[in-house]
């Protein structure tokens, strides 16, 4: 086949897997970014410990990915996440699987990684270039902002791997979003996810408690009983065990105006045994005494407990052990979408074929965090952005080989 010309549009973990997959094809890769460097994301990610993958079965695994999961699953099934630890370690990265599960590189970084595996695509011959922001199609290609003006390419195929719109300070604006509908694709809007959400706390409780974490606490929602920590910010809450219920909190907030989110604060005893140990308390200790002895509260979980139910009979142990196991939180409002993790909404997979390609745009595939899926915090994200690219890598290579 003669040497094609493919145009890889967003330089994050989706576009960087489809040039690694396309780089041994022998057609011309070369990816374009808005920013000055590539995987902006990936890198930020990688501050917290670049969560790669899990370990959870992986039936299970593949379940994860909202009502896209069984759309997602030929994509899943084709680079799974052994698959990843094995390409990490060919990068130069082992892993390891943490406590929960998920897996993380030995180092908790995402720079040696990237690094490795930027200059192994720049060995293959791929091409890259920072600072192209893209503007829009061309009558055979894109049209692109740089510094130094406008520039127009043209290309035999195109993947965009735009990303989603949480975090658009490292490059993923969603600016796209308006330039595909014009050519009539259907974009679910983008809402926030594996988010935080506003509670209107008093003054006195914001000052004295912003930043404190809320360890070993179970949260229970529509999504379920979970335990974790989370963080009192001065908004509200955030943390992981409030992405875990942010999607159906924010689904429930959007359409009923109110969701229901209670927080355990003394996990480990039954309600009988908490209204037990704490009607043992002398009747004349102090109530912050009866909780630290009684229940093994003080600190933010004590002041927690006064915040929300402020009303409780403090001398009654049932009604207070009541509180205690299940303290509801109201929420008023998920944070705004720049500040989450990640986002739900994108390019509806009506949009797509079986092989990511654009059903209305021969030749345009789409990959990654810009299609219309959302998952958890867990790796589960990454891990679809790998595999997204690559399937829609090989749908270009297939559709090439066609034509
Ligand atoms: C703080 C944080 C921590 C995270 N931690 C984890 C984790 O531990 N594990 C996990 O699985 N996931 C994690 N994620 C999510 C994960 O990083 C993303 O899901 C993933 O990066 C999405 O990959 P992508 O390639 O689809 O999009 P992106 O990584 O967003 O890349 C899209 C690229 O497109 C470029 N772009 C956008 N518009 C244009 C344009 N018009 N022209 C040219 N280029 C453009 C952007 O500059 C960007 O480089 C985290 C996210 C955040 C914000």
């Amino acid at each position: 086949m003669k040497q094609k010309k493919i145009a890889i549009i967003g330089g994050g973990p989706s576009g960087l897997s489809a040039a690694e997959v396309l780089s041994a094809s022998g057609h011309a890769i070369s990816v374009y970014d808005a920013m000055p460097t590539f995987a902006r994301k990936f890198l930020l990610a990688g501050k917290s410990g670049l969560n790669i993958t899990h370990s959870e079965d992986y039936e299970r695994f593949a379940t994860r990915f909202s009502d896209a999961s069984p759309l997602l699953r030929a994509a899943l099934d084709a680079f799974t996440p052994a698959d990843i630890r094995v390409w990490a370690a060919g990068l130069g990265t082992e892993t390891f699987v943490g406590s929960s599960g998920r897996v993380f590189p030995n180092i908790m970084k995402a720079s040696p990684l990237l690094r490795a595996w930027l200059a192994r695509l720049e060995g293959r011959g791929v091409s890259f270039f920072p600072r192209h922001r893209w503007i829009g199609f061309t009558d055979d290609g894109h049209a692109f902002e740089t510094p130094d003006g406008g520039k127009t390419i043209s290309c035999d195929a195109t993947l965009f791997a735009l990303g989603g719109a949480s975090y658009p300070r490292l490059g993923s604006d969603a600016a796209w979003v308006p330039l595909l509908v014009e050519r009539g694709i259907t974009i679910a809007p983008f809402q926030p996810a594996n988010c935080g959400f506003d509670v209107a706390w008093s003054d006195l409780f914001q000052d004295h408690f912003a930043g404190q974490p809320l360890k070993s606490v179970t949260a229970t929602s529509r999504a379920g009983t979970f335990p974790g920590e989370f963080v009192i910010t001065r908004h509200g809450i955030e943390g992981s065990l409030i992405y875990t219920h942010s999607a159906v909190l924010r689904d429930d907030l959007r359409e009923h105006g109110q969701a229901a989110l209670s927080i355990d604060l003394a996990p480990g005893r039954t309600l009988e045994r908490l209204s037990r140990d704490l009607a043992r308390q002398g009747a004349k200790s102090s109530f912050s005494n009866r909780l630290r002895k009684g229940a093994g509260i003080d600190g933010a979980k004590a002041a927690l407990l006064r915040e929300l139910a402020p009303e409780t009979n403090r001398n009654d142990p049932q009604e207070l052990a009541t509180a205690i196991k299940a303290l509801p939180v109201p929420l008023l409002r998920p944070r705004p979408i720049a500040e989450a993790i990640s986002s739900a909404g994108g390019i509806a997979f009506g949009e797509i074929d079986e092989t990511y390609m654009l059903k209305h745009l021969p030749g345009v595939f789409a990959a990654g965090e810009m299609l219309d899926w959302e998952a958890p915090t867990g790796g589960y994200l990454l891990t679809a952005c790998f595999a997204t690219g690559r399937a829609a890598a090989k749908g270009i290579e297939a559709w090439l080989g066609r034509r």
